[in-house]
């Protein structure tokens, strides 16, 4: 038995919180907890937490969270400017608007947050169990990301998916988004 003084730590979330920042600073325990098994002991409320919201609510603030301009999209901006590359962003009449767009090369890169494309790293893998309000929604991002990339593909573009963990090392980002943007074929 457990006494008072050697409980777990204790974090609560705040679902909108999570939802509202469009980078999650804070993981989800689900997501934490097969992420991270190390910090499995610790007690974490979001999984357990019901939802308080009304479904308009809850769409209001799922919405907020396709926000344009953040911050790893402004890094990639900034890479490909001092490369030198003129670009469009979210260009609506492309399939999936993309985040950069360099229409005479036909060329188009998406920068994705880990977390709500479903990236394969810590940040984004998705439990296991596969429960939780989130898991559609990352779910649809992804479908919805092949679907553009397809279609972009089949209509003679090249893309690139720069992961927001990615731009962690920014002299590897450069090379990766200067590689893609120089080679021809
Ligand atoms: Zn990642």
């Amino acid at each position: 038995m457990q006494t008072l003084s050697a409980r777990p730590t204790v974090r609560r979330l705040d679902a909108d919180q999570v939802f509202r920042d469009p980078i999650p600073t804070t993981i989800p325990w689900r997501l934490s907890h097969a992420a991270f098994p190390a910090h499995s002991d610790k007690t974490y409320y979001l999984s357990q937490m019901t939802d308080t919201r009304s479904p308009e609510q809850r769409s209001r603030i799922m919405r907020s969270v396709k926000s344009k301009h953040t911050k790893p999209e402004l890094a990639v901006r900034r890479i490909v400017r001092s490369l030198g590359y003129g670009y469009r962003i979210h260009r609506k009449d492309l399939p999936g608007k993309p985040d950069l767009a360099f229409i005479g090369r036909k060329k188009a890169i998406f920068v994705h947050g880990c977390f709500w494309h479903g990236h394969d790293c810590p940040k984004g893998r998705l439990p296991k169990s596969r429960q939780g309000f989130w898991v559609d929604k990352i779910e649809k991002n992804q479908q919805r990301d092949r679907r553009a990339v397809e279609a972009l593909t089949n209509n003679g573009w090249q893309t690139l998916t720069i992961w927001q963990c990615e731009l962690r090392d920014s002299d590897a980002a450069r090379e990766k988004i200067s590689t893609f943007l120089a080679s021809n074929s």
